[in-house]
């Protein structure tokens, strides 16, 4: 059976890119029936972050990525990482290195000032047992390293990037285990995935130059090699990885579903041209033959349109219950019935691209005061026409007695009877004059939900 696991560290903002990597090793091993696990990689202490760790299991819950069984959590298992390092030593797969940091550090600044790669050396490779032992029993700190193979050639088979091979000369002795006897990810990563069983090895590309050196430890340990996946990264317009938290998205007002849509499109292409997949579709689709190899450019826009798709199909109970508390957070409620509130909000239904951007459309229903963009405030004043239609719409609305569409439209037509302005062409001047803006939803609703005394007011 076919088994992946998702192995975040829980440290900072959970991203975009941690999305991706989750979703691909979710449907890599769900299209199979297989198993997905997750794995929290929370060595490094000095990192960790409660809330961090709290995230993945929420955000994993909220996109409905369920992982089988109880998370694998890395800090409980540093005796197991102990007892793999020793037999790394026993059998000379690795070595004590006594070397010292700060000289290490001094050398590397040294080699990129010149522009050249740093690669440590290997001076204390052929250290003999006395010697260590006398510096271990001196007191000496040391971390340990992996005595790659130098000779030769590893070759692995990415099922992405395709046969891989890498020349040994190159493969640095990585550190397996720090000074202050924590083990590194280089190490830990490769004793999980074994012990863990994981078939399928799921990660991002910038893992890829690692790998052979993964490669020999999975054979210095007797475990099988994995199969190999690297996905393509989620890059911004300017090439970088892209960093955007998933928190900041739901709490911009992008949709689960959205998101997890657009993401599953960045890298991989399903056979025909469809664009819109659930979870549950895309599980019976994802194929990992079909990933992509290069960076994915994470647009905005994009999603804005998968947000607007997935916005406008719910149905208005639902799309009320999500987009209700946005307003309640964000806006001035004093005063406002749920009622009037749930009218404004589906007035916007079709029209917004995420929660937040109808927080500030609906400013015009809930703040006394609106701003007037300079180019509007210019358009209310160079002609003479549009200044004759504001006054007569003014003068018609404070006539109205019983305020509703029906006396509204009413209205509307006695403005454009006086005027002598075709009906579509004095929804401009009033739109601009009572909202601020040049664009909105219908004008006799916006009119009806922004009241007699605001429009008064803001008529002057
Ligand atoms: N902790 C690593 C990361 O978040 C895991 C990479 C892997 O899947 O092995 O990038």
């Amino acid at each position: 059976m076919i088994r992946t696991r998702f192995a975040p560290v829980p440290s900072g903002v959970f991203t975009i890119n941690d999305l991706h990597n989750a979703l691909f090793s979710y449907l890599i091993a769900k299209h199979e029936k297989g198993e997905f696990l997750l794995r929290i990689e929370d060595i490094n202490q000095e990192k960790y972050s409660m809330k961090a760790e709290q995230n993945i299991y929420n955000i994993l819950k909220l996109f409905g990525l369920q992982y089988d069984n109880k998370p694998v959590i890395q800090s409980e298992r540093l005796n197991i990482y102990k007892q793999y390092i020793k037999f790394l030593i026993e059998n000379d797969y690795a070595y004590y290195c006594f070397c010292d940091e700060k000289q290490l550090a001094k050398e590397r600044l040294e080699a990129t000032s010149k522009n050249e790669t740093y690669m440590y050396d290997g001076r204390c490779r052929n250290l003999t047992k006395e010697e260590v032992n006398n510096k271990i029993s001196n007191g000496d700190k040391y971390s340990i390293r992996q005595k790659v193979s130098k000779e030769g050639t590893t070759s692995f088979h990415d099922e992405v990037y395709g046969d891989i091979t890498f020349e040994n000369k190159y493969l640095e002795d990585q550190i397996l285990l720090k000074s202050d006897e924590t083990p590194t990810y280089n190490l830990s990563n490769v004793v999980d995935d074994g012990l863990m069983n994981i078939t399928h090895v799921t990660r991002s590309n910038e893992y890829l130059s690692s790998t052979p050196k993964y490669v020999q430890l999975y054979d210095n340990f007797n475990f099988d090699t994995p199969k190999i996946i690297h996905f393509p990264m989620i890059v911004d317009a300017n090439k970088k990885i892209n960093n955007d938290s998933i928190i900041s998205l739901l709490n911009q007002g992008y949709l689960p579903e959205a998101l997890l849509n657009y993401i599953a499109l960045l890298g991989w292409s399903p056979k025909s041209n469809k664009e819109i997949f659930s979870l549950e579709e895309l599980v019976e689709e994802f194929d990992y033959k079909h990933i992509t190899k290069d960076s994915c450019y994470f647009d905005i826009e994009k999603l804005n349109w998968y947000n607007k798709y997935y916005l406008k199909r719910m149905v208005d109970e639902e799309y009320l219950k999500y987009i209700i508390p946005f307003i309640i957070r964000n806006c001035n409620m004093e005063g406002k019935d749920r009622d009037y509130v749930n009218k404004i909000a589906l007035l916007y239904k079709e029209h917004i691209k995420n929660a937040m951007e109808l927080v500030e459309l609906i400013k015009i229903f809930f703040d006394n005061d609106i701003v007037y963009h300079d180019e509007c405030r210019k358009y209310l004043k160079n002609s003479e026409q549009v200044k004759k239609i504001v006054l007569t719409f003014k003068n018609e609305i404070i006539k109205i007695n019983d305020w509703n569409v029906t006396s509204i439209t009413q209205c509307l037509n006695n403005v454009s009877e006086i005027c002598n302005t075709p009906t579509k062409d004095i929804y401009m001047p009033i739109r601009i004059s009572i909202t601020g803006i040049t664009q909105g939803p219908d004008i006799i609703e916006t009119i009806n939900l922004i009241g007699k005394e605001k429009i008064l007011n803001r008529l002057g």
